[in-house]
């Protein structure tokens, strides 16, 4: 591994980094500077979804590097109506704006919540969003994330959003009074905040009360879209269609991009001089993103997510699930979540040791969000390691 004291003091100080570099990667698999190999069971964060150097990717990159990078969005961009025209052909949306990332996209999500209300004359529309949540860094999407932990020392937060419990179609209904609202912004499985699953009628019974509302529902599929969960977005496991969805993360596998799609009134609200990005849906990104969406959906990686996802979950079962120490297995395809009993933040860095990237959220999940071209004996290698970290800390627990 590489020394820590590589990081230079003139990055500012926002992240806390592990003691390696990686400097090339194949497939599910990253290598330091020293030529160790490392498997990848977090993908840069649920980002590269086909794995490191996809051929299809590179091509891509390296043939629109060749061409032409960048015009702006002053000029038609072939690639991104391309893009804009199969990401619509998937999710049954009508339109599409491009940014660069998915606090971008939710920013988007947000601005057109806003329109929707204005356009009916509520002039202080309200979105309604969860604890737990986690929607990004900017100032609008820490507001509307449920973590304190993000928040703290950026006040004044925004005003326009109100806090629900997730889950919990009840309490939603109670809010139904509020005539400001305008939108409900969500996440159909919460990553950040620990991995949690909606319960059955959930998403359903949101898109029911945002129907007899006139609300939009909103979902954030920043993490769990582009195959993560087994099929493109996670709303297409509960037979509904939101009015407005935002991605990013394994969209390009790797190349800056995020999108938020829009259907029926809430995909005509912008309209020219409302929104934009400088390099949003920019050539390259765009090309890029294009070959990773035809490799997913065309290329079979999703039916292999889903495929891998059912073997992976019985090894959990098998294997882990019995161990004392486990208190729960969280899954949804390849977005797993295993709570422990205990704190397990350390054991990120033990994992890496053994050469596994793994990674913890809410102190007590480990997370895995392993590329989606993920292959039996790489699922047997991960459950091997972190049977080995669960068992020791258990017995460490024991003869304290
Ligand atoms: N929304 C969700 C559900 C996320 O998981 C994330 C990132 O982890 C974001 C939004 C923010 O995305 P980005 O870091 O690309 O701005």
């Amino acid at each position: 591994m590489t020394n820590s004291n590589q990081t230079s003091s003139h990055i500012m100080h926002t992240y806390g980094r592990l003691p390696v570099e990686f400097v090339s990667g194949q497939g599910t698999q990253l290598f330091d500077t020293n030529g160790k190999a490392y498997l990848d069971a977090i993908s840069g964060i649920g980002v590269c979804a086909l794995g490191h150097a996809h051929p299809d990717v590179t091509a891509a990159i390296t043939e629109q590097a060749q061409t032409l990078i960048h015009t702006s969005n002053i000029y038609h961009i072939g690639s991104q109506t391309k893009l804009a025209d199969k990401l619509c052909a998937i999710s049954g949306m009508d339109t599409v704006f491009f940014g660069n990332s998915g606090a971008e996209a939710n920013e988007a999500a947000i601005k057109i919540a806003r329109l929707h209300g204005h356009q009916q004359g509520i002039d202080e529309p309200a979105i309604i969003v969860f604890d737990q949540s986690f929607h990004g860094r900017t100032i609008a999407t820490l507001t509307a994330s449920g973590n304190p932990k993000i928040q703290a020392g950026f006040g004044p937060l925004l005003g326009g959003f109100i806090r629900a419990p997730y889950n919990n179609l009840n309490s939603i209904k109670e809010l139904t009074g509020n005539k400001n609202i305008v939108a409900v912004l969500v996440e159909p499985i919460q990553g950040e905040g620990g991995l949690n699953t909606p319960d059955a009628n959930f998403l359903q019974g949101l898109r029911d009360i945002c129907t007899a509302n006139n609300w939009l529902l909103m979902l954030d599929e920043v993490q769990t879209g582009n195959g993560r969960t087994g099929k493109y977005f996670a709303y297409q496991h509960h037979n509904i269609l939101p009015d407005v969805v935002s991605t990013a993360k394994g969209l390009g596998n790797g190349v800056p991009i995020g999108a938020c799609l829009a259907k029926g009134n809430a995909a005509q609200l912008m309209q020219p001089g409302s929104h934009g990005s400088t390099y949003g849906g920019n050539p390259l990104v765009c090309s890029a993103a294009l070959a990773t969406v035809t490799a997913l959906v065309d290329g079979g990686v999703i039916e292999n997510a889903a495929t891998q996802a059912e073997y992976f979950k019985h090894s959990l079962e098998t294997k882990l699930a019995p161990l004392n120490n486990v208190a729960d297995i969280r899954t949804a395809g390849l977005m797993i979540g295993i709570e422990l009993t205990h704190d397990c933040t350390e054991f990120v860095a033990a994992a890496l040791e053994q050469g596994l990237l793994i990674n913890v959220t809410a102190n007590k999940v480990i997370r895995l969000l392993p590329p989606l071209i993920i292959q039996p004996h790489e699922i047997d290698q991960i459950i091997d390691v972190l049977a080995s970290l669960i068992k020791a800390a258990n017995t460490e627990a024991e003869s304290a």
